[in-house]
């Protein structure tokens, strides 16, 4: 935690990333800076891919100096942050991107609360992560995410991706960080999710297939019934239900949207560099408001 940003008057936040016209992040920042009477504000900086090398060491040098209280990151920058960190939490280290960056003894710190905050969200919806295998779709930035909280967690990990290449990748860049012994991959096809069912208690979508606005898309194969027996997490919150999640629950299954993680990694965020827990009910109000 920072602890040097505390008891501020005025506090100044930022989301480095591309395209951000849709983020939910100012809500949430703002409405946890009301919640605890604080001034504040939460600045969108959208970096452009062709001079992310000058725009992202520009606005760390507005951390570094206080001008700025904490950073966000997100898409396409979570890995391409990290070049101009000095540096990075475990978490961070293990998962391989930063999405919260702040200042401690004059050195920039990357942190990743999209762990931490699934994790939180999963205990909150009361979801055990050892009741038998879980299969995680997808092998991109939030896979990693998910899947470092889930082996810290001591979980049975299938991860199904359409390149294995990728997943294999996160399985090496694991092995001296958490125990691997428990991860395995697959090829997301409807052939080896047929045979890999068995003992799935847990189905985690981190692909973006579904989100808004192609909100007809699903990674599940179409002719593949969802396990009535299973939970379905997707990490998608827009729609708050996704085409995926309506498979779920006419199958019988239980299917919870990705609001919950997103609300835990910022109030894991504003705890970073504010040391005070934000009230979480009114962020979600806040969201759901935002998104209707
Ligand atoms: P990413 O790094 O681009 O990874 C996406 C993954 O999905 C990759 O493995 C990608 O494979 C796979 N994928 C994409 N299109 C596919 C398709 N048609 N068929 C099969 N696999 C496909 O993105 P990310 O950062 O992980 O984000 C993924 C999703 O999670 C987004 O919807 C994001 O909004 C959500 N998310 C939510 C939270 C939250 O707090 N709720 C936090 C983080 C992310 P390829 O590399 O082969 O394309």
């Amino acid at each position: 935690m920072n602890a040097t940003t505390l008891h501020k008057n005025e506090y100044s936040f930022g989301l480095l990333g591309f395209p951000l016209d849709h983020s939910l992040s100012p809500v949430l920042h703002h409405t946890a800076l009301k919640c605890h009477n604080l001034k504040g504000k939460y600045h969108l900086f959208p970096v452009d891919q062709n001079d992310f090398h000058l725009s992202i060491p520009q606005q760390l040098i507005r951390i570094r100096s206080g001008e700025l209280d904490g950073l966000n990151v997100t898409i396409p920058y979570k890995q391409k942050v990290i070049q101009y960190l000095d540096e990075l939490t475990p978490a961070a280290d293990a998962i391989g991107a930063v999405n919260t960056i702040y200042v401690d003894n004059n050195k920039l710190f990357g942190h990743n609360t999209d762990a931490g905050g699934f994790k939180r969200d999963l205990e909150s919806l009361n979801i055990d992560h050892q009741a038998g295998n879980i299969l995680v779709l997808g092998a991109g930035g939030a896979a990693r995410a998910v899947v470092y909280s889930l082996l810290r967690s001591d979980s049975r990990v299938i991860i199904c991706a359409r390149r294995t290449e990728q997943a294999n990748q996160i399985k090496l860049d694991f092995e001296s960080k958490v125990l691997t012994n428990h991860l395995h991959i697959i090829e997301l096809s409807e052939e080896s999710l047929t045979s890999n069912l068995n003992e799935v208690f847990l189905i985690i979508n981190t692909t973006p297939l579904g989100m808004s606005p192609n909100t007809n898309r699903c990674p599940w194969p179409e002719n593949l019934i969802f396990p009535p027996d299973a939970c379905l997490y997707d990490l998608i919150y827009n729609p708050l239900k996704t085409k995926l999640m309506q498979i779920a629950t006419i199958s019988g299954a239980r299917a919870y949207n990705g609001l919950g993680m997103l609300i835990e990694q910022a109030a894991m965020a504003f705890f970073t560099w504010t040391g005070l827990d934000p009230d979480k009910d009114k962020m979600r109000e806040a969201a759901l408001n935002a998104l209707a």
